[in-house]
């Protein structure tokens, strides 16, 4: 596909023709014409799609066609962090070089003054995190009354830090006519609920990451008991080929549970996720690429930092609800051509979402009957 057939307007064309695109990413390719007719939509994608071009391209677009006589916040774009709210701002400079918009981006942690000279000159879009965009609000310097469109970007994150109050907090401010637009790397149980909360009709479009990441992985599946699997992963990791393993868990609290257990058991093992201190989570990550520690234990969202080459094997300690994410998961080990492994402990009640996975990556995986936790 091309980008001509997404019916972009001409400033927009040339921006991208500038930026040297070629052409559309699956997720623009998914998100861009629904959200030019209007709708809601819930975009499922990470960074590295391309979603911050998906959701500012039309955005762009719909608010460059009417002309306000006196500039008034109509686009409002949420990032969890001051890095993504400047990522985003950025792109918007590029897309929009050539259309009449002005935007301002607005993050905590540092001095509030040129943000607020930025506002008081008067934009169409503002990008902010949750925390500093209430505090201008509550000092008088931001008004959403009259806000067309709101993005929450990395929603998943947002909720992860702890936003969700915030995130409330500023929704009861906008107008209750607007377009809504969340992008998230999961679709978890709490993602819909805040999905459903903003949008009546959901469009929802996802970038199925690549199905040939998985080729690569030899995958094999282990079923057993719940209370059985934290034996299992010490069984597994004790065979010598597993030299350097990153272990899932769904929650913060398993990713420490199953960390103190394998340091109990002797195997060198370390839990990163949102909780840790900045400092813990490096000194983790640096001791995993050393090579000093063997196992790292990670949610999802912590794992998205971590880019080691060559990691030998991937263990789903728990089946992810989201088949996506069991590519995504699975991606980090045979990468570049050398081959990983990734093994899955499934319980019968995840059996249901490893179905689902079956059906996503079309490939039979095999079970490795001979294990000493083996369900009879
Ligand atoms: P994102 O997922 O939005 O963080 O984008 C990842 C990177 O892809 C950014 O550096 C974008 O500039 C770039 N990008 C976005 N869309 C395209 C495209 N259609 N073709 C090539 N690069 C793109």
């Amino acid at each position: 596909m091309k980008f001509s057939e997404l019916n972009l307007i001409e400033p927009l064309m040339r921006a991208l023709d500038h930026a040297g695109y070629e052409q559309p990413t699956p997720i623009q390719q998914k998100a861009i014409p629904p959200i030019l007719e209007g709708k809601d939509v819930f975009g499922c994608a990470q960074t590295g799609t391309g979603k911050t071009a998906a959701f500012t391209l039309p955005m762009l677009q719909l608010l460059g066609n009417g002309s306000a006589k006196k500039r008034h916040i109509r686009g409002l774009v949420l990032a969890p962090t001051r890095e993504l709210a400047m990522q985003i701002s950025a792109n918007m400079k590029t897309y929009g070089h050539h259309l009449p918009l002005r935007h301002t981006v607005v993050f905590g942690g540092v001095s509030q003054n040129p943000q607020v000279q930025q506002l008081r000159k008067g934009v169409d879009v503002l990008i902010a995190t949750p925390g500093r965009l209430l505090d201008l609000m509550q000092q008088g310097f931001i008004r959403l009354d009259r806000i067309e469109f709101l993005v929450l970007d990395e929603a998943d994150r947002m909720l992860d830090m702890g936003f969700i109050h915030d995130i409330k907090r500023i929704l009861a401010k906008l107008p209750a006519e607007r377009q809504n637009l969340l992008f998230s790397a999961t679709a978890s149980p709490e993602i819909m609920k805040l999905v459903k909360s903003m949008m009546k009709q959901i469009v929802r479009v996802s970038a199925t990451p690549k199905v040939q990441t998985a080729e690569l992985v030899d995958q094999s599946v282990y079923f057993v008991a719940k209370d059985k699997k934290r034996s299992l992963l010490k069984h597994v990791l004790r065979q010598k080929e597993v030299s350097h393993a990153l272990v899932f868990t769904r929650t913060k609290r398993g990713a420490d549970r199953v960390a103190k257990d394998l340091v109990r058991a002797g195997i060198n093992a370390e839990a990163i996720h949102g909780n840790k201190s900045q400092g813990a989570r490096e000194r983790a990550l640096k001791g995993f690429k050393n090579r000093s520690i063997q196992v790292l234990i990670a949610t999802d969202i912590a794992s998205r930092g971590i880019d080691v080459d060559k990691l030998s094997h991937v263990i789903n300690f728990e089946i992810p609800e989201v088949a996506e994410t069991y590519v995504h998961r699975i991606g980090r080990t045979g990468r570049a051509g050398s081959p990983g492994k990734a093994f899955s402990f499934c319980t019968p009640d995840e059996m249901p979402y490893w179905k689902d996975i079956h059906k996503l990556v079309r490939k039979d995986i095999p079970e490795v009957r001979k294990h000493p936790f083996a369900l009879s």
